[in-house]
């Protein structure tokens, strides 16, 4: 293994040369079940033909211009999504932790133009927003903050799930612009807010003059049942709304959309990105729409998770050590009742991908396109693995 690379991951060991679907080969030849699809990424599972023919043809083509020239595909991915989403207006970034800069530059700007000096922006417990300074000043998360302080300021934190916590914020704090929260936390362990969460929160910015702002890096792009997490409630549309990881399936892009004033905030000079929205990544980003349209998988999300759900919880439910099987769509969570991440290693030896986070928290987000023989070879393997573990 190379030591030229800096240490800010610490890699299991294997390299991965193949993929199709579900699958994943390494060097050697041994074959992987993949129930991480690149931590969301890869919605439509690994080399889907009808992404890797987007990029070749976009590739013989036309790759990048810039931002100073009209982009086609850039105006019919803008149109699209907004589309989708209820939306008015997108800034395409090449990163989650971009689109969330671009949120949050977007509540600053508009806050100051509404005369608030020191806008400041209601942030969660337990959130993960990414790894720039501002996205980490606005993690809930300490381990991702440690050494690099001094963080940005202008953010104020309260409990997920906790709508009483952000009421009594609005009671006592005139400079709040905005609240930017995920609808389910990925990376604080799969955590689902009760269903009037997501309702509550419009109406208190509705009652407060403030933008919300959904983090929906790790929960859009159909992974949750729905084309985005928040329209399994009503009366939950955002003001703002970040989008990355399963956009592209390994294209990097990310999007910031916005409606009403939000969407016209940005003016030209405020922002932008040398990369953002370029041919390629917005021509991938329209086939990768156009698969989960054809083959219907918002339902195929939604019908397999609760499958998957019902699947575990047969297998696991009543053995002790577990504390909660939970999940929507394809955000799937076994919890443990102690630390786990050894896990990830032993289901890698028996050719499983999973991941663990929050500790204790074993996490599946597999791509839309599982099969449901795939499905039950996943249950079968994991629900065993599982069961050794806490029987040791
Ligand atoms: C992954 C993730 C991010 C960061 O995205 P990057 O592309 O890694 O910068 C932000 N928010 C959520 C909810 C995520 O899951």
């Amino acid at each position: 293994m190379s030591d030229a690379l800096m240490h800010t991951y610490a890699p299991l060991p294997v390299t991965f040369d193949k993929g199709d679907g579900c699958w994943l080969w390494d060097t050697e030849g041994k074959r992987y079940l993949d129930a991480l699809g690149g931590i969301a990424v890869c919605g439509l599972g690994h080399a889907h033909p009808a992404v890797t023919e987007a990029i070749c043809q976009q590739a013989g083509q036309l790759i990048h211009t810039s931002n100073l020239y009209h982009i086609a595909h850039q105006q019919a991915l803008a149109d699209k999504l907004t589309a989708l989403a209820g939306m008015e207006r997108v800034f395409f970034s090449n990163s989650g932790a971009e689109a969330n800069e671009a949120a949050i530059k977007l509540a600053r700007l508009h806050g100051h133009s509404r005369g608030i000096e020191k806008p400041t922006v209601i942030v969660m417990e337990g959130s993960f927003h990414g790894r720039t300074l501002a996205t980490l000043s606005a993690t809930g998360n300490r381990k991702v903050q440690a050494g690099f302080e001094p963080l940005v300021s202008g953010f104020l934190r309260v409990p997920y799930n906790d709508l009483d916590a952000i009421a009594a914020v609005a009671k006592n704090n005139q400079n709040v612009v905005a609240v930017l929260v995920e609808p389910i936390q990925g990376e604080g362990g799969i955590r689902i807010p009760d269903d009037n969460y997501l309702p509550g929160i419009r109406a208190l910015c509705n009652d407060n003059n403030w933008l919300m702002m959904l983090d929906e890096i790790q929960t859009g792009m159909g992974r949750s049942g729905q084309w985005f997490a928040y329209q399994q409630q009503s009366d939950a549309t955002p003001d703002v709304m970040t989008l990355a990881k399963a956009l592209g399936n390994g294209m990097p892009i990310g999007a910031c959309l916005a409606r009403g004033a939000a969407a016209h905030t940005f003016q030209p000079g405020n922002h932008g990105s040398t990369y953002g929205g370029n041919p390629l990544v917005c021509r991938v980003a329209l086939s990768v729409i156009d698969t989960i349209e054809r083959k219907k998988l918002c339902e195929r999300a939604a019908s397999l998770g609760t499958r998957l759900l019902a699947a575990f919880g047969e297998q696991l439910a009543d053995v002790e050590g577990v504390n909660e099987i939970r999940g929507k769509g394809l955000l799937l969570a076994i919890e443990l009742d102690r630390p786990c991440a050894e896990l990830v290693k032993i289901a890698l030896a028996e050719g499983l991908l999973i991941n663990v986070t929050a500790n204790n928290v074993v996490r599946l987000l597999p791509p839309l396109v599982m099969s449901n023989d795939e499905a039950t070879q996943l249950v079968e393997q994991l629900s065993t693995l599982i069961r050794d573990f806490l029987s040791r």
